[in-house]
């Protein structure tokens, strides 16, 4: 009986609190309506005031002048597979104008335009049709073109960024892996690509790369006006300390053939490359294993390398497409032979390189297909071989003829060309 007592209690305390929070929140909600009723009237007090003031009859004037101009500007952004014909069409521009200009910027090489980059426009309104006052746009990282209307025609500039060559030399000590021990010292990606690939031949980016190895790299840079690094040149020299030796490549050119070869004079260029893709993992070597799919023990005749999809996979020799389409459990597959003696094999391709048919003429280092999982796979990965005289072969420990030796001329100059970039080296580091 007591409980209860107190539970009556309690509960009618309850409704006396509900009661308090009710008229609390009534007095406020009466206290901010009138706020907000009195701010509304002191705006529309200094409105009037405002539209009487000499001030807006000025802007009024501004206004009014500007919305009857005949004169509009835009900033259009460039959406895929617009050209600049297209985009004057949709800004109404009269047919001559479009004409006249779309045939300048393509004998002038100026007309080429990519998504996302900015078209200002400048027309002028007249009877129905839009006439071009101005127009520019952006082509690449350093080069704008301004077209401009003149008494008969149009006048096209190219506007090119003043860019100075600068070279520099960058170093640094691996700690993960190359790509970040690069980046980390500033070194633009594409550097980093080409770089490695220049060692691709010599060194297996997955196995030999140690933490404490080094690399150094001196190349060429464009930088602006404000020092800041708007294109890069080649590679004048790279080296990198691995498997406890040191290789140090030269960039050289000679006759017109260009290319990288060590203090020897020799050519870092081999027949075929053991991995002809970058930023892969070998996931399964040549050799017997239980295969994935069928669950047998069977002869492995390719190098698998792990790759997300769409990765690109390179012709790892010069040849010739003997076949660019689906094969047996291979999927998407190409093969190219190289001479001869070699034929390389690829499979699983998600799809294939731009160009990529039978009997085409590939360099090495072309792009001839991407990553995928077609065919018999467990997931995005290379099926890569080699067959020498028909025969598969251990990509990994085939032992390759190197390439070529400079003598006589092409040595004699290679010499004295080493000993600069020595000499600029020491200089820059
Ligand atoms: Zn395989």
């Amino acid at each position: 009986m007591h409980t209860a007592k107190i539970t009556n209690f309690f509960m009618k305390k309850k409704y006396l609190l509900y009661f308090l929070f009710l008229a609390i929140f009534f007095l406020l909600y009466t206290f901010i309506i009138s706020q907000i009723k009195s701010h509304i009237k002191l705006k529309e007090n200094n409105f009037n005031y405002f539209l009487e003031s000499d001030e807006f009859s000025n802007i009024k004037k501004y206004i009014f002048e500007n919305l009857n101009s005949p004169y509009k500007e835009f900033n259009y952004i460039v959406q895929n597979n617009d050209t600049i014909e297209k985009i004057l069409k949709k800004h109404n521009v009269a047919d001559a104008d479009i004409n006249s200009i779309a045939a300048s910027v393509v004998k002038k090489k100026l007309s080429n335009i990519f998504s996302k980059t900015k078209v200002k426009i400048i027309i002028k309104e007249e009877s129905e049709v839009n006439k071009i006052v101005s127009l520019s746009y952006v082509i690449n990282a350093i080069t704008t073109v301004e077209i401009k209307r003149i008494k008969d025609g149009f006048d096209i500039n190219e506007i090119t960024l003043k860019l100075e060559k600068k070279e520099i030399v960058l170093s640094n000590t691996i700690k993960n892996n190359l790509y970040s021990s690069a980046v980390e010292v500033g070194i633009e990606p594409n550097i980093i690509v080409e770089f490695a690939n220049m060692f691709g031949f010599e060194v297996d980016f997955q196995r030999d790369i140690r933490s404490g190895d080094k690399f150094e790299v001196y190349y060429e840079t464009y930088i602006d006006e404000d020092s800041i690094v708007r294109n890069t040149g080649k590679i004048i020299y790279a080296s990198m300390f691995v498997n406890n030796k040191e290789l140090s490549l030269y960039n050289f050119k000679f006759d017109n053939v260009k290319g990288y070869y060590d203090v020897d004079g020799k050519s870092v260029i081999k027949t075929l490359m053991k991995t002809p893709i970058n930023g892969a993992r070998l996931s399964s070597s040549f050799g017997m294993r239980k295969h994935p799919i069928l669950g047998y023990n069977k002869l492995h005749q390719g190098t698998d390398f792990a790759a997300p999809t769409g990765t690109p996979i390179m012709a790892s020799g010069s040849g010739v497409i003997l076949r660019a389409q689906k094969y047996k459990g291979y999927g998407n597959y190409v093969s190219i032979k190289h001479n001869s003696t070699y034929v390389t094999a690829y499979g699983h391709m998600s799809k294939y390189g731009r160009g990529i048919k039978k009997g085409v003429r590939v360099n090495q280092g072309r792009i001839i297909g991407y990553v995928g999982s077609t065919g018999m796979s467990t997931g995005p990965h290379l099926h890569y071989e080699v067959l020498k005289n028909g025969k598969r072969i251990n990509s990994q420990r085939m032992k390759l003829p190197s390439g070529k030796i400079l003598s006589n001329e092409a040595r004699n100059k290679f010499e004295v060309d080493r000993i600069k970039i020595d000499v600029k080296l020491a200089e820059l580091r």
